[in-house]
């Protein structure tokens, strides 16, 4: 069973970032700041970001000391945010 956020997130047809167009075989990752798929040319830019290694770190911060989210998997939703992936 896949897991909500992927069904929700993964599959879209349009990078959210730049409004270019993602087909099922283009990959993707999710952002870290507002956790949508983006296309690899944004991840690029939001890597540029002065404050993008800080914003990572605490993401996995606050998620480790999570006990309950709404994301079911979520070192998988985690990994998602640092490999490629496609729909
Ligand atoms: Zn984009």
């Amino acid at each position: 069973m896949r897991e909500k956020w992927e069904k929700q997130l993964a599959c879209l047809i349009e990078c959210p970032r730049c409004n270019g167009t993602l087909e099922a075989k283009d990959e993707r990752i999710l952002s870290i700041y507002d956790h949508q798929p983006i296309c690899m040319v944004c991840k690029r830019e939001e890597e540029q970001g002065a404050d993008y290694e800080s914003r990572s770190k605490q993401m996995i911060e606050q998620w480790i000391s999570e006990t309950e989210t709404h994301y079911g998997d979520l070192a998988g939703f985690c990994y998602h945010h640092f490999n490629p992936f496609k729909c």
